[in-house]
């Protein structure tokens, strides 16, 4: 059976139904997508539920950098830099065309964060811990060549120290989970969108399965397994209550917000990563034809499926931004869009949001939940080892079964579309010629190869079935691609995880989203009444991206 398609979904819950497996893994973020493909390709029989979309948590809301995080070196958190520091490689040789190198400024500004010295032993320590080596090791920088890398902080002259350049690498971190989803299914997971998980079912007291809804009819399903991991990011100890009463540690959420602006209005030649004046630091990170800006850290204890975006989130961001770009003057009718996530931090008594550690935890309850939470994007790999690792032993101790060491360092994501960035870049150019006779704005080359690697092939000639003007027949044809081959179910799937049209290209929006509609109905048959929900669907996420109101 093609798991792959949305199309299926009725034979994929039977599927679900009919089958024992080894493990379960509940929430389908980064965290557990790659839990997935680890434990499949370990040889278990995996089963992965998730009750919205995939990555449609914290791992579609990142600032979707693969970083050491420079930040936790001051925190003196050695172990994690050299961790994640270390994986940014190995995740950039897994998909080159979504983990893309990038160089990061940090200009040094009189009364910063960091002063020259701090910052030039910081950031050799940063390079050391995650085995940089070569051209890409950083370099301080005077005043003047701090300026030719990002002439706009001529602005802030006055101010202006010199820099550091190092290197780091940004990504798209929904599609990186789909495509973790989409390789763990090719191993022979099962994973599908839209089941929630409402509670357990035991065995002589120990976990023996999950009792579902489908969130597309309301029926009911229970799933067996072995083993449970609750990898729910944000909802972690929500799940730990349904298993039992939480004792000891418990998860601290704090929010943080991304605002996008016009490439026009923030013309920025490199992302930066720069001081505010209350003593915090955040990035602006050029992306095709926008700029973004983030991100916030502050707490928060309110619906966890519903994050609004306050006015002064938002005014927030852009006052930093105009404090070390004076020339910008960014105001909110310059914000095309934005959005906002929860970090499931591990709570520390005494800390602020910021100061405390971006580590992962694993919790084992008494009946065998075992529950995983922390952690950064980039750490996804190793976090699956971990967890892994302990269910490995589990099995060996309690069922006398063994299942192989993870080697998902050598299992590249989207098929080894690419073996290296010089590999992208020749296809992004075959790409852009071929729009080019599509009269295809080029901006679509970069958004094809990073979102769908070398099924663009695929997508572009799905095109040539439609009569249509060429933007719609490209968004017809990924519609088609994203149900028939990534599992959407809604609309919505499509425009912000699979495709972020919804944060990065906003306006097209409206332009697309008749014939989107129209795919989606004719490929899963679905009725009017349930049209207009999924239209509603859009025209609500538009609204809560793009008007913010004040707090109270
Ligand atoms: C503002 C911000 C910026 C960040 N920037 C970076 C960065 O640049 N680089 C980096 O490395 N890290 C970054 N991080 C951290 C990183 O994004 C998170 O660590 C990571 O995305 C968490 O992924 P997750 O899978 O654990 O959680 P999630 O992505 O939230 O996934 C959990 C999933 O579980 C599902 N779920 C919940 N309950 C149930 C249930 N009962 N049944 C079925 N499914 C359920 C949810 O719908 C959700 O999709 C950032 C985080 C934030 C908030």
């Amino acid at each position: 059976m093609d798991f792959f398609s949305s199309a299926n979904r009725i034979s994929i819950l039977e599927h679900l139904q009919n089958t024992f497996f080894d493990v379960i893994i509940i929430g389908g973020g980064i965290t557990g997508a790659g839990i997935a493909l680890d434990a499949t390709s370990r040889g278990m029989k995996v089963a992965l539920l998730e009750k919205a979309d995939f990555a449609s948590g914290t791992s579609s809301k990142s600032t979707k950098l693969i970083h050491g995080g420079l930040r936790y070196l001051k925190q003196f958190e050695i172990g994690l830099v050299r961790e994640v520091g270390r994986e940014r490689a190995i995740v950039h040789q897994l998909a080159p065309h979504i983990v893309r190198p990038e160089k990061m400024l940090l200009p040094l500004i009189k009364g910063g964060t960091y002063g020259s010295i701090t910052t030039s032993a910081g950031l050799m320590i940063y390079d050391l811990l995650a085995g940089v080596n070569g051209d890409d090791k950083r370099k301080m920088l005077n005043k003047e060549e701090t300026l030719n890398k990002e002439p706009l902080l001529k602005t802030n002259a006055d101010s202006l120290k010199g820099g550091g350049y190092y290197a780091e690498y940004r990504t798209d971190d929904a599609r990186l989970t789909i495509e973790n989803i989409k390789s763990a299914i090719q191993h022979g997971a099962v994973c599908l969108n839209y089941v929630e998980v409402e509670s357990f079912f035991y065995e002589k007291e120990k976990i023996g399965g999950v009792k579902c809804i489908d969130v597309q009819t309301g029926n009911k399903l229970a799933i067996k397994s072995t083993y449970i991991i609750n990898a729910t990011g944000p909802w972690v100890d929500k799940v730990r209550k349904k298993d039992e009463a939480i004792k000891g540690k418990r998860l601290f959420l704090s929010k943080g917000i991304h605002v996008v602006v016009p490439y026009e209005r923030f013309p920025l030649q490199q992302s930066i990563y720069f001081d505010v004046p209350d003593g915090r630091m955040i990035f602006a990170i050029p992306r095709n034809r926008v700029t973004y800006i983030g991100t916030t850290d502050t707490p928060y204890n309110g619906d966890l499926n519903n994050i609004p975006i306050y006015q002064e989130d938002v005014e927030y961001l852009l006052k930093a931004a105009n404090n070390m770009f004076p020339v910008l003057k960014l105001s909110i009718k310059d914000v095309e869009s934005s959005w906002a996530g929860l970090r499931p931090l591990i709570h520390e008594e005494g800390k602020s949001a910021s100061e405390m550690s971006r580590k992962d935890e694993i919790f084992e309850s008494q009946t065998g939940l075992v529950s995983i939470a922390g952690g950064k994007l980039t750490g996804y790999r190793k976090m699956a080892e971990r967890v892994l690792d302990l269910i490995n032993r589990k099995f060996q101790k309690e069922y006398n079964k063994t299942f192989s060491n993870t080697h998902t360092h050598q299992i590249p994501l989207s098929n080894g579309a690419f073996k290296n960035s010089k590999e992208v870049k020749a296809y992004e150019n075959n790409i852009a010629t071929q729009l080019s006779s599509w009269q295809l704005p080029s901006y679509y080359s970069e958004y094809l190869v990073t979102n769908y690697g070398l099924q663009s092939d695929l997508i572009l000639k799905r095109m040539q079935r439609y009569n249509d003007i060429p933007e719609i027949a490209l968004a017809r044809a990924e519609a088609w691609y994203s149900i028939h081959h990534e599992l959407a179910y809604h609309p919505i799937d499509l425009l912000d995880r699979r495709s972020g049209r919804l944060y990065f290209y906003l306006p097209s929006v409206s332009t697309i989203l008749p014939a989107i509609l129209s795919e989606f109905k004719e490929a899963l048959r679905l009725k009017d009444a349930q049209m207009q929900v999924l239209k509603e669907e859009v025209e609500l996420a538009i609204k809560q991206i793009s008007e913010f109101h004040p707090a109270s």
